[in-house]
C-alpha cells in the first residue's frame, strides 16, 4: 500500500491559492491608492464585520491582544482592579489584564467544553472584581447566559475573548453578547489577515467611543488629544484582505464543521475523547481538540504517521514563569486537560484524503 502524504497542521497557502485573484486585487487597490492607515478599507471592513457580527460597532485595532487590552481600558479597568480569566487560555488574555495594571484572577474550566466554569466564577469575585473575560475556547462559546447572570448580579463588565470564535454562534447570536467582544485576525485564526490584526465589537456607545480614542493616540480631532491613547490600528492592507476573506467565512466554517463531523464520527470509538459540542451554540472548530491519557505517545505516533499536531495550550497560565506569583495555585481541570489535549489538523482546505489519513492514524494508536 502507498504511504499516505503527510498532513500539515495548517497550510495557509492553499487558501491564498483559492482566492488569489481577490486578494491580489485587494492588495493592489490599496497600493495604488497609497493610503495605508485609517482609510476607506478599514472603514468598509469595520462596517462589514459589525454587520456580520450583528453588532452596532466594530473598532479595528492592531491585534487580538490589543483588542483585549483596549477593550478592558475602554471599560475603565485600571490599576488595582481584578479581572476574572480562565486558567487554560492563551496567555494574551491574562497579559491584557496585566497591561492595565489590573490583576488576573484565574478560574478553572469545564472539562467538556474547556470554557470557564461558570459555577466557580462567583467564588472568585471580590469587591475589587471589575470584569470577567469568558474565552470562547477552540471556536465554541462559553455559557453566556450563566456568565451574564453572574456579571449582572455583581455589577461587573463582560469582555469576551472571541479570538477563536469567529464564525460560531450562541443561540443564534454572535458578536457582543457581553459588553464587548474582542476578535483576533492573526493569520492562523478562522478569519486571518496576512499579518496582525484585531477588533472590538460592541453595542455600547461609551465602549465604542473610548476604544476609538484609545487606538489612535487619544485623538479626538486632528492633534487634539483628550487621553493618553495608544497606536494600535488595523492597517489598510490587512483590512482589504479581511474584507475579501469575510465573504467566504461562513463557507469556510461549514468546511471546518464538515471535517469535524467526519472526525467525530470516526474517532468516537477510538481511545480518545472527542470535542463536546454544547447545545447552546454552533462550534466553529477553529481547533479540533481531542484528549488522551497517553497524549505524548499519541502525538509521537501521529508524527510517525506523518500527521502534524499541536497542543493548545500545554501550560496553564498560572504555571508560566511570567506569572510566578500564581505558580503555587491549583486549577485541577485546567492542569489535567493541559496534559491530555491534542489539536488535530483542521482547516477549510483539508482534503477528504487527509482527514482519512488523520483518522486512520489516530485509530491505529495502541494506548
Ligand atoms: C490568538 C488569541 C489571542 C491573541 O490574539 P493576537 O491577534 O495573536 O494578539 C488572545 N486570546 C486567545 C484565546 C487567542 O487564541
Amino acid at each position: 500500500m502507498r504511504k499516505p502524504e503527510p498532513v500539515p497542521f495548517l497550510d495557509l497557502k492553499r487558501q491564498y491559492r483559492e482566492i488569489k485573484r481577490e486578494i491580489d486585487a485587494a492588495i493592489s487597490e490599496v497600493l495604488e491608492k497609497g493610503r495605508f492607515i485609517l482609510g476607506e478599507k478599514v472603514e468598509q471592513f469595520e462596517k462589514a464585520f459589525a454587520r456580520y457580527s450583528k453588532a452596532k460597532h466594530c473598532i479595528s485595532v492592531g491585534s487580538g491582544t490589543e483588542a483585549l487590552h483596549i477593550g478592558l481600558r475602554a471599560a475603565g479597568i485600571k490599576q488595582g482592579d481584578e479581572v476574572i480569566v480562565p486558567a487554560n487560555t492563551f496567555i494574551a488574555t491574562a497579559l491584557a489584564v496585566s497591561y492595565c495594571g489590573a490583576k488576573p484572577v484565574f478560574v478553572d474550566i469545564f472539562e467538556d467544553t474547556y470554557c470557564i466554569n461558570t459555577q466557580k466564577i462567583g467564588d472568585a469575585i471580590t469587591p475589587k472584581t471589575k470584569a470577567v473575560i469568558p474565552v470562547h475556547m477552540y471556536g465554541q462559546y462559553c455559557d453566556m447566559d450563566a456568565v451574564t447572570e453572574i456579571a449582572k448580579k455583581h455589577g461587573i463588565t463582560v469582555i469576551e475573548d472571541a479570538a477563536q470564535s469567529t464564525g460560531s454562534d450562541y443561540k443564534g447570536r454572535k458578536g457582543a453578547i457581553g459588553d464587548a467582544a474582542c476578535c483576533s485576525f492573526y493569520p492562523t485564526k478562522t478569519l486571518g489577515a496576512y499579518g496582525d490584526g484585531g477588533a472590538i465589537i460592541t453595542n455600547d456607545e461609551m465602549m465604542a467611543e473610548n476604544a476609538l480614542l484609545l487606538r489612535n493616540y487619544g485623538e479626538k480631532k486632528k492633534y487634539e488629544h483628550v487621553i493618553k491613547g495608544f497606536n494600535s490600528r488595523l492597517d489598510e492592507l490587512q483590512a482589504a484582505i479581511l474584507l475579501a476573506k469575510l465573504k467566504h467565512i461562513d463557507e469556510w466554517v461549514e468546511r471546518r464543521r464538515k471535517a469535524a463531523a467526519e472526525y467525530n464520527k470516526s474517532l468516537s470509538g477510538a481511545n480518545v475523547i472527542t470535542p463536546a459540542e454544547a447545545k447552546y451554540g454552533k462550534h466553529a472548530y477553529y481547533l479540533y481538540v481531542i484528549r488522551s491519557r497517553q497524549r505524548d505517545r499519541l502525538q509521537q505516533h501521529l508524527k510517525e504517521k506523518g500527521v502534524e499536531t499541536l497542543i493548545h495550550y500545554p501550560t496553564p497560565i498560572h504555571k508560566q514563569k511570567a506569572y510566578p506569583e500564581y505558580n503555587s495555585q491549583r486549577y485541577p481541570v485546567a492542569e489535567k486537560t493541559a496534559a491530555e489535549i491534542l489539536s488535530l489538523p483542521i482547516f477549510p482546505e483539508l482534503t477528504k484524503e487527509e482527514t482519512n489519513t488523520v483518522i486512520s492514524a489516530v485509530n491505529s494508536f495502541k494506548p
